[in-house]
């Protein structure tokens, strides 16, 4: 499920990452081993590619919802009954953890749902937007996401030609 990611320059290992995982941080990052600067898959600016679409639908909470709903009610259920292969011991164990982890998912679940309802995850998109203006204002990070290779608007490619007087 998740993907290793190499250094473009070095080939050493940097992280591992879930790709459907988004961060709303600074792009370009340093290769703990040479030094290089990268693109680190993970990260994007809002102030560039906008505030994706599905961040504030409530169908993804609502399904977690109930599977957290689900393997609750699995867990419960198999409290006190035998079950195959286990010794009677510590019969207590799967139950718990299906309990456990379903309450976890309800809770999460409910969190989100709450966050988006109240506004919450709308000011904390309006903070990340924020600090991602305030980065592309910054010329020398704009010039290297460019060299980079991360697809640039012309908006930004104006404010570069502009600044580059130092060469
Ligand atoms: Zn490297």
């Amino acid at each position: 499920m998740s993907v290793e990611f190499h250094c473009p320059s070095c080939g050493k290992k940097q992280f591992s990452y879930e790709p459907r995982g988004r961060k709303f941080e600074k792009i370009v990052k340093s290769c703990k081993n040479c030094g290089k600067e990268y693109l680190d898959p993970r990260c994007h600016e809002l102030a560039v590619e906008g505030i994706p679409q599905d961040a504030f639908q409530i169908g993804p909470y609502l399904f977690m919802l109930v599977l957290g709903g689900f393997i609750a009610w699995r867990g419960w259920y198999l409290f006190g009954r035998q079950q195959l292969g286990t010794p009677s011991g510590i019969s207590w164990l799967l139950p718990s953890v299906f309990l456990i982890l379903g309450i976890l998912c309800i809770i999460a679940s409910i969190v989100g749902i709450i966050r988006i309802k109240t506004g919450g995850k709308a000011k904390q998109f309006d903070k990340l937007m924020n600090e991602s203006r305030m980065r592309m204002k910054d010329t020398a990070y704009v010039r290297k996401l460019k060299d980079l290779g991360y697809p640039l608007p012309q908006e930004y490619l104006i404010g570069l030609e502009g600044g580059s007087n130092e060469g």
